[in-house]
């Protein structure tokens, strides 16, 4: 089997990858660094001439291949390294009439349990929508506790109303619903201590990304210092940088991106070292649906599977650019039988969504200094 064509297009802010064989097989993958298109674009443009000929069945030695092809990394060469590596799991799935988890080890589970994002100004409003989730069958949900005003609030100010926040979701949905408590890396080591250790009594089920990500050691310090568990690691790339943040013990739960670390190759090697802290896997899934059907390919085949992103697939154009969308019931996905990651866009769909421009809208704070988000 040979490569002979490979086609790359942006639909609203995603950015898929087709891979197409002499053999009339096509792979479906999806880049994870949404807004930067024409950056993935140039990366596959010169990996191209090296693919196309190729036999798509030799994933590893391709995916070493091109990543060590220059002494440039980072997140813009990792997505298109990504979209290549999912492509080819599908066309390898559908060579041997199998489902991707099968190539990958076979299935750990039938059923993927999924957090959904909840959200509402208030705290009335948050816990409305949780109960909501919850009503339609989800066991997790996921939800920022800050207010729009909070880069206007103090600590003691901020800290009291994201606790009644978290304090109405806990109390409307009772002990049976796990909380995912999302923080945007907004505060500081010291800060963000003090909220986990207000934060226990809710028992959250993780606290996601309470610093930015750029120091390994501060977030070992901070997980050191509170009993809530950290989830992190969406905007890491490789097995160097989850190791390097598992041994110093940096999180509880990992978060990699299939679309961000070099597809379900790299992921599955990432869930392995994760496996070796006894920390858990909960794949970041803020894109589209191939991206989600990516991951339930990885969640079915790693034993440290602990929970997976979900944002809603019953919106268009979410709901409509599957010809066959994934099945969900209540807050699981049914692991799929179909050959490869076992969906295909609808192409006439998919044509009536143009391309979405990212906006550049960086927060500030009350100052006017940057913040992040
Ligand atoms: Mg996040």
């Amino acid at each position: 089997m040979r490569i002979n064509g490979m086609e790359w297009f942006q639909v609203g802010r995603w950015f898929y990858l087709l891979i197409h064989t002499e053999e009339g097989i096509t792979g479906l993958g999806e880049g994870g660094i949404h807004g930067y298109p024409e950056a993935i674009g140039g990366v596959l443009q010169a990996w191209q001439p090296y693919l196309l000929g190729k036999d798509p069945l030799q994933i590893e030695h391709h995916w070493q291949f091109l990543y060590r092809n220059a002494h440039f990394r980072g997140a813009v060469i990792m997505s298109a390294l990504s979209a290549i590596d999912l492509a080819l799991w599908d066309i390898a799935g559908k060579h041997f009439g199998v489902p991707a988890w099968q190539l990958l080890g076979g299935k750990c589970r039938d059923r993927i349990r999924l957090y959904m994002h909840v959200g509402g100004e208030t705290a009335d409003d948050l816990a409305a929508s949780a109960a909501a989730a919850v009503r339609d069958g989800f066991t997790a949900v996921r939800f920022t506790p800050f207010p729009h005003n909070y880069p206007e609030l103090r600590y003691a100010e901020l800290l009291e109303q994201m606790l009644t926040r978290v304090a109405a979701v806990r109390e409307t949905v009772g002990n049976g619903v796990d909380l995912c408590v999302e923080i945007h890396r907004r505060m500081d080591p010291h800060h963000a201590s003090g909220l986990a250790l207000e934060l226990a009594k809710y028992r959250p089920y993780f606290l996601e990304d309470p610093l930015v990500p750029d120091s390994i050691q501060r977030m070992g310090d901070l997980q050191r210092s509170i009993q809530v568990p950290i989830a992190t690691g969406e905007r890491l790339h490789t097995i160097w940088e989850f190791n390097e943040l598992l041994a110093a013990g940096g999180c509880r739960f990992i978060r990699p991106d299939v679309c961000m670390v070099g597809g379900l190759t790299h992921a599955k090697k990432i869930a392995a070292i994760a496996e070796a802290y006894h920390v858990g896997v909960i794949p970041h899934n803020p894109l589209s649906p191939v991206s989600t059907a990516a991951c339930v390919q990885l969640d079915a085949c790693i034993p440290n599977f602990a929970l997976q992103e979900y944002t809603g697939e019953d919106v268009p154009p979410k709901s409509t650019i599957l010809k066959q969308p994934l099945v969900r019931e209540g807050g699981y996905l049914l692991v799929p039988d179909r050959p490869g990651i076992g969906v295909e866009l609808d192409m006439d769909v998919v044509r009536a969504y143009p391309p979405v421009a990212k906006v550049i809208a960086t927060p500030l704070h009350e100052d006017g200094s940057v913040a992040d988000w």
